[in-house]
């Protein structure tokens, strides 16, 4: 008989704690349910981790009650967790609270209940006839319910579709000729709309061998993970699309992650159309409450067997996975920032491990570690080389922004070539985009005379002035304020604006363009919930000539008549302290110019670059992503960099400099007593933006082949430390934001 269970608390703890299973429950708590349980004087909600009919300590308090019989984490999972907090440095507690969702594991929003409507078929035909003649409103709605549905009605649809009224419907009960009953309603955040089905397209050569790839490792339940590697537009979709339709045959579900950016209704669309609306849930940030109850019930409850879904989906409650797909797996979106800072690519690999499913990921420019991973036979590889039906790549036009300089004695905002070529385009009726990752009118204001930047009070950062609200902001912690009409510092009324943002673009294409329809996407404009999708669908249909775009318009988007891409300005994240500023731009390029010509016409991408022959650029050019990647590594193995190995960063913050300091130093002495040989261990140093929102930022970097072992150590040497109250420490283990 199990008496015993070990509980993780939901107060972030990293221990386990066991309690006494009072008799009459034992029957209901399995791994995996949730419970409260006391501690010192509170009742905690916490999850089950393990049973036992033995007790390991004595005085084991009794659990107080069972929150949620059902698991509401699978073994597999649950291992998954484990894993993530040894190797990711969190505790049990944080790693647990990431993977089940916050209105799961508080269950305190439940199904939506309503009334539904059900007609008694078994009436006497007298009493039918009397009420016919007698309340022929009433027997109409009867009848209309006969003949619409022989299935419960919810109230409010019967109301509104035999056109009545509650009075009728309720006079109708209680004749006994409708029966009313509460259901479940499901809160279907697609439940408008309808998908007309589409059927699997033939495959081509390549893609048939990639599927077939895929497919022999599901049946033979191998984590050993496909790297796919195809060009933009090159359908890779299509061959998840069909190793998902073999999983289903067999029974098997399937999770698909997709960055938070390109789960758009379009991506959706795709895998309802081809599915069906049920069969797949969706997990995404802007879910209501109760309708990510719903989606992950769904699953859980083996109403659905698709998931889709951004980072946080790698922990869906998929019943017997036999597939994951990482769309984009190169995308920095599925790295949480936060603790547990974890990497969805990487956890769903390990995750395939625990289930023993296949795993796919997918990309036209794969990350160095995965291609690293690929190359050393870790990963197998499948290449899609072609775009679909032989269309061509998009040309691809570098214009010296030097050269320009020269010539019109101010750097342009649009060169004349990019200006030529839009103008032509426009007159074809076709469409263009315009790229720039920065948002904002200017980066900076400068004072001519002294030279005084406006910087964040808060932050070590220039502000970036807005020029439609005429203010001046930070972009790390949303301070802001008027903009100042002379120097702050020397009182000099020439103050001027340095660089350029999206905002500034948009007014330059406006003056250049003055006849076309121009829309602009970026954190700014796009602040409505709907805004997004809004101006998609507008420049999907023709409605807009010219969009102007942050990030959020280089991913995933399919745009058939787009045939000019202009990038403003390649050189903006290619020159900053960071090792991966090479392979981001190279990426960035290559995904931005795949926007161009996918339809029937040929497309042409110019990129924009004061220093135009800058690798990433040049190998970006020639679509050559194994010439980069050939280079990239050369310099990253020279400079002992991830991939060949990894990086562990402690941040260590506080809004005292002082004591920031002192504590990243207390730290450093201790994780240089017992560290093994083969780590490397800076020495603390300020971060590269030393300070945000107020507080004082140092860095500890940890360098080392193998992370579970350090981890520990650094886990152990924290907990050793009482750092001051307002001393911050986080642990990143393969760090993507260094500064
Ligand atoms: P990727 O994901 O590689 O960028 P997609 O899967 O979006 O590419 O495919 C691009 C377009 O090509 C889509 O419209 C898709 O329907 C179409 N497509 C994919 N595979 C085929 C095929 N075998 N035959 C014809 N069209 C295809
Ligand atoms: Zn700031």
């Amino acid at each position: 008989m199990q008496r015993f269970v070990r509980v993780i608390t939901d107060d972030l703890a990293d221990k386990e704690l066991e309690y006494v299973i009072p008799g009459d429950w034992a029957s209901k708590i399995e791994v995996g349910s949730r419970v409260k349980v006391p501690l010192r004087s509170r009742d905690l909600l916490a999850t089950v981790v393990a049973l036992s009919d033995q007790a390991t300590v004595e005085g084991a308090r009794p659990v107080t009650a069972i929150v949620s019989p059902s698991p509401v984490l699978s073994p597999a999972l649950l291992e998954l967790v484990r894993w993530m907090s040894d190797y990711y440095c969190c505790s049990l507690g944080v790693a647990l609270r990431a993977a089940i969702p916050q209105v799961i594991r508080r269950a305190e929003v439940g199904f939506k209940r309503e009334r539904y409507v059900e007609p008694i078929l078994n009436v006497a035909p007298d009493e039918l006839e009397t009420l016919r003649r007698r309340s022929p409103r009433q027997a109409a709605v009867y009848d209309w319910l006969c003949g619409v549905q022989r299935h419960p009605t919810r109230w409010a649809d019967a109301r509104a579709g035999a056109g009545t009224t509650d009075r009728t419907l309720q006079q109708l009960v209680e004749r006994g000729l409708v029966k009313v009953s509460v259901l479940n309603t499901g809160r279907d955040p697609y439940g408008g709309e309808k998908f007309v089905p589409s059927q699997p397209l033939a495959l081509n050569d390549e893609q048939q061998s990639a599927l077939q790839m895929v497919v022999s490792l599901i049946q033979e339940r191998n984590p050993q993970p496909v790297l796919l590697h195809g060009v933009t537009g090159s359908g890779k979709t299509e061959v998840y699309l069909q190793a998902i339709r073999r999983c289903l045959e067999h029974n098997r579900g399937a999770l698909i992650l997709v960055p938070e950016i390109t789960l758009t209704p379009q991506t959706v669309e795709r895998f309802k159309m081809r599915f069906g609306a049920e069969t797949v849930a969706v997990l995404h940030s802007h879910l209501s409450a109760g309708e990510r109850h719903d989606e992950w019930h769904k699953l859980r409850d083996r109403r659905a067997s698709v998931a889709i879904g951004a980072r946080s989906a790698v922990f869906a409650p998929v019943p017997n996975l036999g597939l994951i797909v990482v769309d984009e797996e190169h995308e920095n979106s599925y790295k949480q920032e936060e603790a547990p800072c974890y990497h969805a690519r990487d956890l769903a690999v390990v995750r395939a491990r625990f289930e023993k499913c296949a795993v796919l990921l997918g990309s036209a420019t794969p990350s160095m570690e995965s291609y690293q991973n690929a190359h050393s036979g870790k990963y197998r590889l499948a290449r899609l080389q072609a775009r679909v039906d032989d269309r061509g790549m998009p040309l691809m036009r570098v214009v010296d922004l030097r050269q320009e300089f020269l010539k019109q004695k101010a750097l342009p905002i649009i060169s004349t070539r990019l200006s030529l070529a839009i103008e032509e385009r426009l007159q074809r009726k076709e469409q263009a985009i315009l790229f720039l990752n920065r948002r904002g009118f200017a980066s900076s204001l400068v004072c001519n005379a002294c030279g005084y930047v406006c910087e964040c009070p808060n932050c070590s950062v220039a502000l970036t002035y807005h020029l439609e609200e005429n203010r001046i902001k930070c972009h790390l912690c949303g301070h802001a304020a008027v903009a100042p009409n002379k120097c702050p510092q020397c009182a000099d009324p020439g103050i001027r604006y340095a660089g350029y943002g999206t905002e500034k673009v948009e007014g330059a294409v406006r003056k250049l363009f003055p006849h076309a329809v121009i829309a602009r996407m970026d954190a700014d404009t796009m602040t409505r919930k709907d805004a997004y999708r809004e101006t998609l669908t507008s420049f999907r249909t023709g409605k807009i000539d010219i969009l102007i775009g942050t990030q959020m318009i280089a991913k995933g988007l399919d745009f058939p008549n787009v045939t000019v891409v202009g990038i403003i300005n390649a050189d903006v994240g290619l020159h900053i302290p960071d090792f991966r500023a090479g392979e981001r731009t190279f990426q960035l390029l290559t995904q931005v110019a795949g926007r161009a010509g996918r339809g029937d016409l040929a497309g042409e991408v110019f990129v924009q670059s004061s220093t135009p022959f800058s690798p990433s650029i040049q190998f970006a050019r020639h679509h050559d992503y194994v010439g980069f990647w050939e280079q990239e590594s050369e310099f990253r193995e020279r400079c002992d960099y991830p991939p060949f190995v990894h990086f562990i960063l402690i941040h260590v913050r506080s809004e005292h400099q002082g004591r920031a300091e002192l504590s990243a130093e207390t730290l450093h002495r201790r994780l240089r007593e017992g560290l093994d040989p083969s780590v490397t261990l800076h020495a603390v140093v300020p971060a590269p933006i030393a300070r945000t929102k107020g507080s004082y930022r140092f860095h500890i970097l940890l360098r080392s082949r193998a992370i579970l072992r350090l981890s520990r150590q650094i886990k152990a040497a924290i907990e050793k430390i009482t750092f001051p109250e307002d001393v911050h420490v986080g642990v990143d283990v393969d760090p993507y934001q260094l500064l």
